[in-house]
């Protein structure tokens, strides 16, 4: 198959970010994929046969340097963040949401102002970024992971506005409840307290948003899809679900 186009994938070691290299290759990408775990992205790479690069988008210089690697690019899936920890206002550490606005916020911004020049260099490019159903409602205990998601959300509708009339798409995916690392890393490894997320119903896999991914990012030129919202089945909002008994 010939690569037309070149997608970056941020996040790309594991859940949704890796989810979605194998899939935007399958649909045709050369993908480039970074994250800081490098020989677990190396091997997602493998797999799908795209690049690999170390990046930490907390990291200003890591972001300089990895973008080197990129002289053209068509799309960018801005997926690396995540969320720290379900402590409430009264109880929030500077250290967790500082590490939450680097990597959701911060590392958002910094990929998209590196790589925008090109991607509206080339004609047809697009930005998509991974949003949450945290940033549309609220819950307790969510809050520094809440204003991190709104921020996701009020960046992305800011861009597609600077961007108006630019040959430059923007695209929010919205998901809901999808089981990956997301909850191990939240509650800092523990395995059990992470399962529990997931308890008695069928929740989202990282293929299911990678194949949101893929089906904005492969409409016509001309269409936008300004956002996506998908949840299991199961959910109803963010803190409604219906669970097996037991
Ligand atoms: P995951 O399996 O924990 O994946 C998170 C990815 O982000 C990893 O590849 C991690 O790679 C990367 N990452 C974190 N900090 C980074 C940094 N500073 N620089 C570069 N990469 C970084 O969780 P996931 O569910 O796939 O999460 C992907 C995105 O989906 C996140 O933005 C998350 O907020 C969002 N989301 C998740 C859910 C859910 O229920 N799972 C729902 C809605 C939205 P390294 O550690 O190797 O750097």
């Amino acid at each position: 198959m010939t690569h037309s186009k070149v997608a970056v994938v941020t996040g790309a070691s594991s859940g949704i970010g890796a989810a979605c290299v194998s899939a935007l290759s399958a649909a045709g990408f050369h993908v480039v994929c970074g994250a800081r775990r490098v020989e677990r992205l190396n091997q997602v790479a493998r797999t799908a046969g795209g690049d690999a690069w170390p990046l930490d988008v907390a990291d200003a210089a890591s972001v300089r340097a990895f973008c080197e690697h990129v002289p053209n690019i068509n799309l960018l899936v801005n997926n690396a963040g995540g969320a720290l920890g379900l402590d409430r206002v009264s109880d929030a550490t500077d250290e967790d949401w500082q590490q939450m606005f680097d990597s959701n916020v911060l590392g958002l911004m910094r990929m998209t102002r590196e790589l925008l020049p090109r991607l509206e260099q080339s004609g047809d490019g697009h930005v998509i970024n991974i949003g949450s159903i945290a940033g549309r409602e609220v819950y307790a205990g969510g809050s520094g992971y809440n204003a991190m998601k709104f921020g996701v959300r009020a960046i992305t509708r800011a861009l597609r506005v600077e961007l108006l009339g630019k040959p430059v798409r923007v695209t929010e995916i919205v998901p809901g409840m999808v089981e990956t690392e997301f909850s191990e890393v939240r509650f800092r490894g523990d395995k059990s307290r992470a399962a529990q997320v997931y308890a008695g119903l069928t929740p989202l896999t990282a293929g299911d948003v990678a194949d949101c991914v893929v089906w904005a990012a492969t409409r016509p030129a001309h269409v936008n899809v300004d956002e996506i919202v998908v949840k299991p089945l199961a959910q109803a909002s963010v803190t409604l679900a219906h669970r097996a008994p037991g």
